[in-house]
């Protein structure tokens, strides 16, 4: 595919993101996703690395984070080349709206680790750490929903030794997801799907 495609695919998808669901459909049936219920508002090719995996690099971890920005504010960050950062997916909180911004196939820049970041699949949810009222219980149910799935498609067990925040990778700095997240609520719902 030709670069100015890619770019006029990036500008459709992007402003997909805040079109009624009847519309969205059609950007999320594009074949762009690994998951087929996201959309795709693509990150800048700057702000990860292209790979082959899971044939390059075994993928088994899932690393959950909380944005501190809006919904809108990280898929334009993401798309950003001067960001330096970018996660697989980001989950909204009011609606849980998911749009994928990096291939699984690609190494995202989410955890602060290569090490971490070539193993994983990184998902943001909108809100703050310190705000709980973010994660609602719709963000919960569509965020396992796609933990569940990816881990299905990676062989990653569902469990909290692969399924991690990103607070738990060594070295980090980071709290996120934060104590407010119920890791518990979230857990029973990426095994109950
Ligand atoms: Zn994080």
């Amino acid at each position: 595919m030709d670069r100015r495609r890619i770019l006029q695919g990036a500008a459709v998808c992007a402003a997909a993101a805040f079109l009624p669901a009847s519309v969205r459909a059609v950007a999320a049936s594009t074949g762009e996703t690994d998951y087929p219920q996201a959309s795709w508002a693509p990150a800048s090719p700057s702000n990860y690395t292209e790979a082959e995996r899971p044939s390059s690099r075994p993928v088994d971890l899932v690393v959950l984070h909380v944005t501190q920005a809006t919904f809108g504010d990280t898929v334009g960050i993401f798309a950003n080349p001067a960001k330096k950062v970018s996660a697989h997916y980001v989950v909204r909180s009011a609606d849980g709206y998911i749009t994928q911004c990096v291939r699984e196939k690609d190494i995202g820049w989410h955890a602060g680790s290569w090490e971490y970041n070539t193993r994983s699949i990184g998902i943001e949810h909108e809100g703050w750490v310190d705000q709980p009222a973010y994660f609602t219980h719709t963000m919960y149910e569509r965020s396992a929903r796609l933990t569940a799935h990816v881990c299905e498609r990676h062989g990653i067990p569902k469990d909290r030794a692969h399924i991690i925040g990103h607070h738990q990778v060594p070295g980090s700095d980071h709290t996120d997801p934060g104590s407010n997240w119920d890791w518990e609520r979230f857990m029973r719902l990426v095994n109950r799907v």
